[in-house]
């Protein structure tokens, strides 16, 4: 539908830095950079373990000493003002940045040496549907997965069209009975997502930025703090209509899904949406506030289970430092462009693993349960993440056991409620939902 309509030149959209938005899958960007929330500084620090207790650090040999690092406690305006022209000046032109190597070697070991030092403080995770195809959830986006075709009587005029958001004004039904089918929330986190919780609990995690709907990141116990869903989450929706926009809640949508009534807005009638991103609707604009001060601060870049085909999505992988090192876990290499074309494309460096130049990326190709349990293993937390996997799908499985209900996540059960439908709507006004 409506592409994107950024008019800067290429790489100055003030509120992306480039102007790509909408060319693979129509999404635009916020219009609006409201006075630019520039970088905090404020920055965790310190790696825990299991028991809270800070865990040394190994200091990495040979590793060069940053003198440009970020400080605590936050740093003057103007420092984080000119820390992020810097940093867009040394990405959108190639200057002032040197290529640092901070990995010994680019292998998984690499990176676990890298991340056991004190360097590596701030991890970024950047994910897509592989890291939820061991739950059982399919990519659903894609035409190629036959859920389609169990849509046949809906009389699509092209498969995508289920996610458009012109279509789904009209044709709300598609899109329903589909979600009724996908329902987050009858599905189990993965190990892969157990790994970005560890990392959180030791202290690692700065953002994971994710292009999954499927909410299983806050199943797996992320906080909303913790996560950019990019494409926006099932968590919440809101009544289409521009001039009432009231939120709902999932266990509101969840009733309205399973007993097959297109989902109304309570006080204008008009169809009430999840508010994940469809084709056509800007991307959330935490997305890029977010996105302007994560990259500045941002230690290592673990990106798992996305082919990186989206934008703005897979423009990501070129926002960090150039020294920052980036490691994917995923099927098959991927996010390899021409560095010329990157660069023209305001796109940023894509991905080197295997040329002579090669310095900060590495790929472990494979299962991303697999790749999150090797380099658990290598980190020493290999039994932490099965201890934690096992004990929280033991308490899923308890709670669908006790409930009756198939979702697992206890602040979205409806069961855990009275019936959604009488105390789950969020009125502004104090209504009763009918
Ligand atoms: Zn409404």
């Amino acid at each position: 539908m409506v592409a994107g309509s950024c008019s800067s030149l290429p790489g100055l959209c003030p509120s992306c830095f480039r102007c790509r938005h909408g060319t693979e899958q129509s999404v635009t960007a916020p219009r609006a950079p409201a006075p630019r929330p520039w970088p905090s500084r404020t920055v965790k620090t310190g790696v825990r373990g299991a028991a809270g207790a800070p865990e040394p650090r190994r200091l990495l040999l040979g590793a060069p000493v940053d003198s440009d690092s970020d400080t605590e406690g936050g740093a003057a305006g103007g420092e984080a003002e000119m820390d992020f022209l810097r940093h867009f000046f040394s990405q959108t032109l190639g200057l002032g940045t040197q290529k640092e190597r901070l990995l010994d070697e680019l292998t998984l070991e690499g990176v676990t040496r890298y991340m056991q030092s004190e360097r590596c403080r701030r991890v970024i995770c950047l994910v897509g549907a592989g890291i939820s195809t061991s739950a059982g959830i399919p990519d659903f986006r894609s035409p190629s997965t036959g859920l389609y075709a169990n849509l046949e009587k809906y009389r699509l005029p092209y498969p995508e069209a289920i996610f458009e958001i012109g279509y789904f004004k009209k044709h709300p039904e598609p899109f329903f009975a589909l979600a009724k089918e996908l329902y987050p929330g009858q599905f189990k986190p993965t190990v892969c997502h157990y790994f970005i919780r560890l990392l959180k609990e030791k202290g690692l995690l700065l953002r994971c930025y994710t292009q999954n709907i499927d909410t299983l990141e806050r199943v797996a116990g992320l906080e909303p703090e913790d996560l950019v869903e990019a494409h926006g989450t099932f968590y919440t929706s809101h009544c289409t209509s521009a001039l009432c926009r009231q939120e709902y809640t999932l266990s509101w949508m969840k009733e309205k899904i399973f007993s097959e009534v297109t989902p109304k807005c309570e006080k204008c009638h008009s169809v009430v949406k999840p508010d994940i991103v469809f084709f056509g609707e800007n991307l959330p604009a935490r997305f890029f506030s977010c996105m302007q001060s994560d990259f500045l601060k941002v230690d290592l870049l673990l990106i798992m289970g996305t082919s990186l085909q989206v934008q703005p999505f897979a423009s990501l992988i070129g926002k960090a430092p150039l020294s920052t090192p980036r490691l994917l876990i995923n099927k098959e290499k991927t996010g390899q462009t021409d560095p010329f074309l990157g660069m023209m494309m305001g796109l940023g460096g894509g991905m080197d693993f295997d040329s002579k130049k090669a310095y900060r990326d590495v790929a472990w190709l494979g299962d991303c349960d697999q790749g999150c349990l090797a380099l658990a293993d290598l980190l020493g937390w290999k039994k932490e993440l099965e201890d934690l996997v096992r004990k929280e799908h033991a308490s899923i499985d308890a709670q669908q056991a006790g409930s009756g209900s198939p979702n697992p996540n206890p602040s979205t059960s409806p069961r855990k409620s009275p019936p959604p439908d009488k105390e789950e709507a969020r009125t502004s006004e104090g209504e009763k939902p009918q």
